[in-house]
């Protein structure tokens, strides 16, 4: 967390004090980076950390760990530590430095120190934001609570959007934003709770009185959709508690 806030507090500065030199003009690129940095927020989610494509560590991390830990019925931590769980780790910070360089690099050739300077404010903010919101959706209800988080419409459709991500069923196929769920809606991948329910309840009705009850049951929000065997005991921590 220290090296995390250290990285980010360097980036910062760097790009406060490069922006000294923009001008207004240079301002166009905060909403092009912001459009940009959803699209890729959804595709590395939808595609990477939810098939195990290379590189497997970000499947491994986030689906077989920070989806096991975390469902739908349990979102919230249990203690602080378990924030490593829901956080990426402070190198991968670095790593988004190392792979945004060359653009800005171009970016100080093309339009110079200012434009770069407002390019690397938004890149950095735009990071931390992603993980400040990503926590939030993770903390305690209480803690949600006593912030005034809960009463908050917006904060409220956001940890609902991600909640419903964490429901094993539908992991893979909905809600992969965790900031402004805009590339959810471009891909026709947003989905709401209750929609979900109503179209479950609309396959799960048979046609004449007779016929199953659905492929549904307990075991549709549960680990048969993980199946893995590696990580268990971090389901085990997490939802076996006495
Ligand atoms: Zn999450
Ligand atoms: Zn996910």
């Amino acid at each position: 967390m220290c090296a995390f806030g250290a990285l980010a507090g360097a980036g910062l500065a760097t790009g406060a004090w490069l922006a000294r030199a923009a001008h207004l003009t240079d301002l166009w690129i905060v909403p092009a980076y912001l459009l940009i940095a959803n699209l890729t927020e959804y595709l590395i989610h939808r595609l990477l950390m939810h098939r195990p494509l290379w590189p497997r560590t970000l499947y491994r991390n986030h689906t077989l760990g920070h989806h096991r830990a975390f469902h739908h019925d349990s979102m919230e931590i249990a203690s602080w530590r378990e924030l490593d769980l829901v956080m990426m780790p402070w190198f991968s910070l670095l790593l988004f430095f190392v792979g945004t360089a060359p653009v800005a690099v171009l970016a100080w050739r093309a339009l110079g120190p200012g434009a770069t300077g407002v390019f690397m404010l938004t890149a950095v903010l735009s990071f931390v934001l992603y993980e400040g919101m990503h926590a939030l959706y993770h903390l305690p209800l209480g803690v949600l609570a006593r912030l005034g988080l809960l009463d908050n419409g917006v904060f409220r459709f956001l940890y609902d959007h991600h909640r419903h991500h964490h429901r094993l069923a539908r992991m893979r196929w909905t809600n992969f934003n965790i900031s402004l769920p805009l590339s959810d809606g471009w891909f026709r991948s947003l989905e709401t709770e209750t929609t979900w329910r109503e179209a479950r309840d609309r396959r799960r009705q048979p046609p004449f009185s007779a016929g199953s009850a659905g492929s549904g049951g307990a075991g549709e929000d549960r680990g048969q959709f993980l199946g893995d065997a590696g990580l268990d005991q971090i389901r085990e921590r997490r939802h076996q508690k006495p």
